[in-house]
């Protein structure tokens, strides 16, 4: 159970600095965690160290069966997981039990039922050498490192730690310091499965604190981080990583455009553009920024969404009774800020407000009516910059070609989205945007198919979670060459001799010549070297 082991994980000992964690919707504290110095971060990546040593030689088998102990886990707890998110984070039930459930037991599921296949060995032809056997194995890097942020509590440190351990390593994640309440549950969880089925809890450390927390771990010689949060953050964790030549994994912002040409289906690309603003308060990296909207289209789709965004309800999870609330809080303080500042930005270039468009008043936490802004362009903050809130930018747009220039003059590119019936116009413009992923007709459900990858181009960041891509680069990809034949050769190339070079010219042109004629050539010239070569060896023993 989650709660019973709460007080005895939550018993951290030795922290240098502890952070204060408090509910964004109600404000209320909830408690203090640690924030873990470099020894502490250290002495934690040694005893993952250790535990992984056994991990890492078990078979796919018996990682699927730990993997599915830790599905029947979370479903059996599903609720308590959404409350501690909910409270943690400020989003509604439904929002966790959408981004935090959903995602999470669709990963599980995937490697359970494709991870074997994807991290089998992979036979690959050996070429010109036909006597050898190549193959790539795709085996534990080790300890990895994760830094989450904190729009997903329990997602966020899930995501990359279930792949990295069915890969065989071992993990340490650090939650973010907005939301590090929860990791005490969400630590236990791990703890339970991992006794459960006969491993060291030391496998999977979820850890708490701060920025330098972050940097300790960057620093602690993990073989590989995963960091995901802001683009700026992501260049120090490079520049850091780039000391120890640690590989990272960036998962960075997004400003992500949809496109709604004349043809599409209204209602569909209305309710699509509400789940897309609105889902987790907006609070997502693929959250629907940025909304291209055909001038043929426009008003029909700006009345609808007026008239549901002003029927949205907006409140605390802790007064949710089931269902009484669309939209929660937003989880930092700063982010109200940057949304307030952005909007009047945009109001004094020239966009309306015709929803929302400032905190609400009737809640003491930290929340933000859901907002509608039309009459929108590129020369705004609202359009250019992050805005990670409730908040839905509307722009016109008159062509598919200003359509897809606008949506690509971002320094983003992580998700997007284009709705139209035509199916041509679809693959068209959804070959057009520059950005990780593209969906059409829908919103978001990139992330749900969980067979491919994900990740961002630009400063949407590189490197790619999810799919085989994803899996496999939690491993240490190895190539194996073997003998197919047992030909021992006996072949040396010293000492070099007057007829090795044109034998080594001619043996090139032999194998890559363009044509028989050409090969024909190569071969002459490779066996006067031969010959050549044996005279002048019998002439230096003689
Ligand atoms: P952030 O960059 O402020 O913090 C992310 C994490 O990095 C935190 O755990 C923080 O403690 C840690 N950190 C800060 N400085 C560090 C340093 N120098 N070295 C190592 N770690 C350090 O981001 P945030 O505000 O928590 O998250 C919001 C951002 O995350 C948004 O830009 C959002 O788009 C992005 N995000 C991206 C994805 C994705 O998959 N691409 C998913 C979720 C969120």
């Amino acid at each position: 159970m989650l709660g019973k082991q709460t007080d005895e994980v939550r018993k951290w000992t030795g922290p240098l600095v502890t952070i204060e964690c408090q509910n964004p919707a109600t404000l209320e504290k909830l408690g203090e965690v640690p924030s873990l110095s470099a020894a502490e971060v250290a002495e934690r990546v040694e005893r993952a160290r250790a535990a992984q040593v056994s991990w890492g030689k078990t078979s796919l088998a018996e990682r699927r069966r730990v993997l599915r102990l830790l599905l029947d886990y979370i479903l059996l707890h599903q609720e308590e997981i959404c409350r501690l998110c909910s409270t943690d984070s400020g989003k509604t039930l439904a929002d966790a039990a959408m981004g935090e459930i959903f995602p999470v037991c669709e990963k599980i599921r995937y490697l359970i039922d494709h991870g074997e296949d994807d991290l089998r060995p992979d036979p690959r032809p050996s070429g010109l050498l036909m006597h050898k056997a190549a193959r790539v194995e795709y085996l534990p890097l080790g300890v990895v490192g994760v830094i989450c942020p904190w729009n997903f509590p329990f997602h966020n440190i899930l995501c990359p730690t279930v792949p990295a351990l069915f890969a065989g390593n071992a993990v340490i994640a650090k939650t973010s310091e907005w939301t590090a309440w929860s990791a005490a549950d969400f630590q236990a969880i791990f703890n339970e499965v991992l006794t459960q089925a006969g491993y060291s809890s030391d496998l999977v450390q979820i850890i708490t604190g701060d920025g330098n927390t972050g940097r300790a771990l960057v620093n602690s010689g993990v073989e590989k981080i995963f960091f995901t949060g802001s683009p700026e953050n992501g260049r120090k964790v490079m520049a850091a990583a780039a000391e120890t030549l640690t590989p990272v994994v960036l998962e960075l912002g997004g400003k992500d455009p949809m496109i709604i040409c004349d043809d599409a289906d209204l209602d569909q690309a209305v309710g699509a553009a509400m789940l897309g603003v609105f889902t987790a308060c907006g609070q997502m990296c693929v959250a629907a920024e940025r909304l291209y909207v055909f001038d043929g289209i426009y008003d029909r789709f700006v009345d609808k969404v007026v008239q549901k965004a002003q029927a949205l309800r907006q409140g605390p999870p802790s007064l949710d009774r089931g269902g009484d609330f669309d939209v929660g809080a937003l989880t930092m303080p700063r982010q109200l800020e940057i949304i307030e500042r952005q909007l009047a930005d945009a109001v004094k270039k020239g966009a309306r407000v015709l929803v929302g468009g400032r905190r609400n008043p009737h809640f003491p936490g930290q929340f933000f009516e859901p907002t509608v802004v039309v009459d929108c362009d590129h020369s705004m903050d609202l359009v250019k910059q992050e805005t990670f809130g409730p908040v839905m930018t509307i722009l016109r747009v008159h062509s598919e070609e200003e359509a897809i220039r606008l949506a690509n003059d971002s320094r983003y590119g992580l998700g997007s989205s284009v709705f139209t019936k035509n199916r041509r116009r679809a693959e068209r413009i959804a070959k057009g945007i520059s950005a990780g992923m593209t969906v059409a007709n829908d919103y978001g459900i990139a992330y749900m198919v969980q067979s491919a990858p994900f990740g961002g181009v630009r400063s949407s960041g590189f490197g790619r979670i999810n799919g085989r891509e994803g899996l496999r680069s939690c491993c240490h990809v190895k190539t194996i060459v073997t003998d197919k034949l047992p030909l021992h050769l006996p072949m040396s190339l010293y000492p070099i001799r007057p007829a090795t070079f044109p034998m080594l010219t001619g043996a090139a042109q032999l194998f890559y010549g363009k044509g028989i004629g050409e090969r024909a050539k190569g071969a002459v010239q490779v066996a006067r070297s031969l010959v050549a070569m044996v005279r002048d060896s019998r002439r230096s023993q003689s």
